[in-house]
């Protein structure tokens, strides 16, 4: 592949991160022009653009070394890193964003007890995210059965196809109105700021560093 000379950020095109990540990348000094298609952003004074795609999709253009860097939930990269294949290029999470903040937890229907992850021993758990939860299942050395869903993971337990789910959580709305409830928590998520853990030799590496540091000026200021 060509080396690019302009840097390369990809983000989600419609989302919860959308409007927050453009306006952090606004507050550290870059605007966008939206191209017509929509797929790309093109930067109007640094040579920064913006590919705008699904979440999911964001870390692995990152490991192909389509995109530099990727703004996207803990959980996605997590899950990336946890489910790509050895030899795949690692990904690290250069800076929190404080936005996007929500819980990868296990809820359990509202009646059952839970005390402790062995509770769930035999039981079906539905997730969107089946690398985070077995990587958990096994640290708790508790065997039970993932099964993955794309959406709608919420409902599984009304439908019987379930006895527990995996899912993020950030008020507990959804939750109660599928009667169900908080019973564990997984992982803390918020958005990141994702890219290879080497940066690249060449011009870009230099912007990520001014990004970096414009990046750490906006979010001090905020705190
Ligand atoms: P896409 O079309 O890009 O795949 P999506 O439906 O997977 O969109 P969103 O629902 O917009 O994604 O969520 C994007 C991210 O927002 C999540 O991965 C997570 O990090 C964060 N988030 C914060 N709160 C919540 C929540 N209550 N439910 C889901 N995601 C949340
Ligand atoms: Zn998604």
């Amino acid at each position: 592949m060509k080396p690019r000379d302009r840097l390369r950020i990809a983000m989600q095109k419609s989302g919860r991160l959308t409007e927050p990540a453009l306006d952090l990348l606004n507050r550290c000094g870059l605007t966008f022009r939206q191209s017509r298609d929509k797929l790309f952003c093109f930067g109007e004074g640094e040579p920064v653009d913006l590919l705008l795609v699904r979440d999911d999709d964001i870390p692995g253009l990152i490991a192909q070394g389509v995109c530099d860097l990727g703004i996207v939930g803990r959980n996605v990269l997590h899950e990336f890193q946890g489910t790509a294949g050895e030899g795949a290029t690692a990904l690290t999470e250069w800076r929190p964003l404080g936005f996007g903040r929500c819980r990868l937890s296990i809820a359990v229907p509202q009646e059952r007890d839970y005390r402790e992850p062995a509770d769930l021993a035999s039981q079906r758990i539905a997730t969107s995210y089946p690398g985070l939860l077995n990587a958990w299942l096994r640290e708790k050395q508790v065997a039970a059965t993932v099964i993955t869903l794309a959406g709608s993971v919420e409902i599984a337990p009304r439908l019987g196809t379930a006895d527990a789910i995996c899912d993020l959580v950030q008020s507990g709305g959804t939750l109660v109105a599928n009667q169900l409830r908080e019973a564990d928590v997984l992982l803390q998520s918020e958005a990141v700021l994702a890219g290879p853990q080497t940066l690249p030799a060449d011009e870009r590496g230099d912007m990520i560093e001014l990004l970096l540091k414009r990046l750490d000026g906006v979010i001090q200021v905020r705190e």
